[in-house]
């Protein structure tokens, strides 16, 4: 309740009830130094074509590795870095990150691969946001469409903005999905709309969808509904071959999940993939 009203009430809060909140002013003045003391790290997920086993792509994950707490979660320091506001550069770190691994693969002549950034609500509400990732592009000379950004649906509040913001993405050429599909609060109206190339749908509609026949239900009309919009479609969270069958006989495209590989670091992408 207290972090509702905002930062400023709820740093009164924590000086006050110190016990509530341990280490939370000390963790955001270690994160405050995390890039420059080079504790950041991305790790990539693939994602499977289903049809294929092909591997054309990859979720770039944060890692944050702090000589104080040890490997600190996202869950844990994305909402400090939210609140906090250094999620623009550390958003933008990641992206430059990103770009150079891209533009690393394209030099080696690598066959096409697409990255996918998370993009904090923050990030994609500036109104400058488009022009920083054509800059990026421009940067390093890569092409658009290995470039994926993936915004959530709580990302998407005011239509206008969402929607000019998204066609200017989709001018540049970048790739556009919905992460955590299902999980937010927007009306479906935003997929007719919007220029959305892609549905991620969450986790926890793939979790236990081999027993759980409500599950099943929702991810099979996501499936259903992507493909009818002309979107492709991305399970997410794929821990057992049980869930890879369904999913496949529901014509799911792509998967990612424990079940192919959790998030590794790059040298090991290189090793394994490229
Ligand atoms: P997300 O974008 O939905 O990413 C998927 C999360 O599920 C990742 O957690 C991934 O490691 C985890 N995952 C992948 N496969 C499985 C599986 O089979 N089972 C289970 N139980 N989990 C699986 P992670 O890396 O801890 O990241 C958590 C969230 O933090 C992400 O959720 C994303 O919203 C956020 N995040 C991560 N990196 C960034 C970043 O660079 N920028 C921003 N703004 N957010 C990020
Ligand atoms: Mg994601
Ligand atoms: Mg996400
Ligand atoms: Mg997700």
């Amino acid at each position: 309740v207290a972090k509702d009203r905002g930062r400023a009430h709820y740093r009164y809060y924590q000086q006050q009830m110190n016990l509530s909140f341990p280490n939370e002013a000390l963790m955001e003045s270690h994160l405050r130094r995390a890039i420059e003391k080079e504790e950041l790290s991305i790790h990539f997920q693939p994602q499977v074509d289903l049809v294929t086993d092909e591997i054309n792509s990859f979720e770039a994950l944060l890692r944050w590795n702090n000589r104080k707490f040890g490997y600190v979660t996202p869950m844990q320091f994305i909402p400090l870095a939210e609140e906090s506001g250094m999620i623009m550069q550390i958003g933008d770190w990641v992206l430059e990150e990103v770009c150079i691994q891209l533009k690393y693969w394209q030099e080696k002549g690598h066959r096409p691969v697409r990255i996918a950034v998370n993009i904090s609500p923050k990030q994609f509400k500036q109104e400058n946001f488009a022009m920083k990732i054509l800059e990026k592009i421009n940067k390093y000379q890569i092409s658009p469409c290995s470039l994926e950004v993936e915004i959530t649906e709580s990302a998407m509040t005011d239509m206008q903005d969402t929607f000019a913001m998204l066609k200017e993405l989709k001018d540049i050429g970048v790739i556009i999905s919905i992460d955590d599909f299902g999980t937010g609060y927007s009306s479906l109206s935003y997929l007719k709309k919007y220029p959305i190339d892609i549905i991620k749908i969450d986790q926890s509609f793939i979790k236990d969808i081999e027993s759980d026949e409500k599950n099943a239900a929702i991810a099979t009309m996501i499936i259903r509904l992507a493909h009818s919009l002309g979107m492709e479609v991305i399970a997410e969270g794929v821990e057992k071959d049980k869930q890879v069958d369904i999913l496949k006989a529901a014509n799911c495209q792509k998967a990612q999940g424990y079940f192919f590989s959790r998030p590794i670091p790059i040298a090991d992408i290189n090793e394994a993939y490229m």
